[in-house]
C-alpha cells in the first residue's frame, strides 16, 4: 500500500473494531492460505545509491514488528506443511501464513534471518542460482539503478529509450523507473543487451562506478542457513522474465536451477517462484514444463490469498509489501481487504507508464528524509 489516503483507511479499519472482527472470523477458515513475499529487508539509507529501492520491502524495525504479530496472532506454517496440504490434502492449521523471500539478497543474512531465528518463524528463500556462484552478484536492474543515481551526466539522449532528464535524483528514478518497465516488457536478451548499452552511456567514459560490497548470498552462505532451518526453492538460474524467452530456455533456466540446488545443497523442495511474476509474466506452457518436471509449489506475484485445495498450487498468490507497510496495513494484508487492494494494483499494473510513475514517487517517499547524496 502506498497513499496516505490508504494508510489513513487501513488505520480507520482498525480503530472501528471491523478489522479485529474480520480477523476473528478468517482466522477459523483453514483453507486459507496467505503467502507472504519479502525481497530486501533494509533501512533506506543503505546501499541507496546501489540498490533499486522499489524491492526494499521492509526495514529491519518493521520486519521486527511484522513477525512478532504474525507469532502472536497467525500460525507460520512451513513449506513441507504446504506441500503435504497440496500433495496428501493434509489440513492447513486456522490462520496459516506462509513467509517467503525472493532473489537472496546478502540482508536476508544479516537483517531477515537474526529476526527469524529468534523468533522462530520458519522461511523460504527462492534463489537465482547462477548469483550464488562468486563471481556473478549483481542483478541487471542494480547494475542500471547504479548506473543512472551515479552517472555524471545532466541528461540522458539514447537513441532506443529516449531523452531523459537527470538534473534531480527524482528525474533519474523517473527514467530509471521507466525504463526498466520496458526493459521487463521486452525479449530477454535483447534488453540484457539494451541495459549493458545504457550502462555504458550513462558512464560517459567515466570509470562505471563500483561497489565493493557483495549484493547477494553465496553458496555457502545458504549451507549455512539451511543447516540453521531455512527452506530454499528455485527461482530460475539467471532471473529472466519467462515469458520473455523461447519455452526451450525457459525449461532449461527452471530445471538447471533445481539441478543446481541439488548439487550444492543435496536435495531440492519441488518448489519455485516465477521471476517478477505478475499475470503478463507467467505462461500457461512454463505452468505445464513446472507440472511435467514434479514441482507442486509455484509463487507467483498475483495479489491475493489461496484457497487450499481450490486455488492452482502452481500459482499460488502472494502478498507483497513495501518498506513504509505500516502495522495497520499489515494486518490489512491478512485478511480479505487485500483481495479487493490487490484487484485495484493489478488494474493500476497494466498502466506500466502509471506504474514507473507511481514507483519513483514512491521510491523517493521511502527513502524520506534521507538524501540521496548523503
Ligand atoms: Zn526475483
Amino acid at each position: 500500500m502506498a497513499s496516505r489516503m490508504e494508510q489513513m483507511a487501513a488505520r480507520w479499519i482498525v480503530r472501528s473494531g471491523l478489522l479485529e472482527w474480520i480477523e476473528h472470523v478468517e482466522c477459523r477458515n483453514p483453507a486459507l492460505l496467505r503467502v507472504l513475499v519479502y525481497h530486501r529487508i533494509d533501512w533506506p539509507t543503505a546501499a541507496q545509491r546501489w540498490l533499486d529501492p522499489s524491492l526494499l520491502s521492509a526495514t529491519p524495525e518493521n520486519f521486527e514488528q511484522q513477525m512478532a504479530y504474525l507469532m502472536r496472532h497467525y500460525c507460520v506454517v512451513t513449506v513441507d506443511e504446504v506441500l503435504a496440504a497440496v500433495r496428501q490434502g493434509a489440513s492447513l492449521p486456522p490462520a496459516a501464513v506462509m513467509v517467503t523471500f525472493d532473489d537472496g539478497y546478502c540482508d536476508f543474512r544479516t537483517q531477515a534471518w537474526p529476526v527469524l531465528e529468534r523468533l522462530q518463524v520458519p522461511a523460504t528463500l527462492f534463489v537465482p542460482t547462477d548469483y550464488l556462484d562468486e563471481s556473478a552478484n549483481r542483478f541487471w536492474w542494480d547494475r542500471l539503478y547504479t548506473a543512472f543515481m551515479n552517472s555524471p551526466l545532466p541528461s540522458l539522449d539514447h537513441a532506443s529509450c529516449g531523452r531523459w532528464l537527470l538534473a534531480e535524483d527524482l528525474d533519474r528514478l523517473r527514467a530509471y523507473f521507466s525504463i526498466k518497465q520496458c526493459l521487463l516488457a521486452s525479449e530477454h536478451h535483447h534488453a540484457m543487451q539494451r541495459v549493458d548499452d545504457l550502462c555504458l552511456a550513462l558512464a560517459a567514459g567515466a570509470c562505471p562506478p563500483q561497489r565493493c560490497a557483495r549484493d547477494t548470498l553465496t553458496w555457502n552462505d545458504l549451507r549455512q542457513l539451511v543447516q540453521a532451518g531455512l527452506s530454499v526453492g528455485a527461482h530460475t538460474q539467471s532471473h529472466p522474465v519467462l515469458s520473455r524467452v523461447a519455452l526451450g530456455e525457459a525449461q532449461r533456466e527452471i530445471l538447471g536451477s533445481r539441478c543446481a540446488i541439488e548439487r550444492e545443497l543435496g536435495y531440492a523442495l519441488p518448489i519455485f517462484s516465477y521471476p517478477c511474476g505478475h499475470a503478463q509474466d507467467i505462461r500457461t506452457q512454463v505452468i505445464d514444463v513446472l507440472f511435467q518436471a514434479g514441482f507442486w509449489l509455484g509463487m507467483t506475484s498475483l495479489e491475493g490469498h489461496n484457497h487450499i485445495p481450490a486455488s492452482n498450487p502452481l500459482r499460488l498468490r502472494r502478498v507483497g509489501l513495501a518498506a513504509h507497510t505500516t502495522l495497520d496495513e499489515f494486518r490489512l494484508c491478512l485478511t480479505g481487504f487485500y483481495n479487493v487492494y490487490g484487484g485495484l494494483l493489478a488494474l493500476r499494473q497494466k498502466r506500466a507508464v502509471l506504474a514507473s510513475r507511481t514507483k519513483a514517487v514512491t521510491a523517493v517517499r521511502a527513502l524520506g528524509r534521507y538524501s540521496l547524496r548523503a
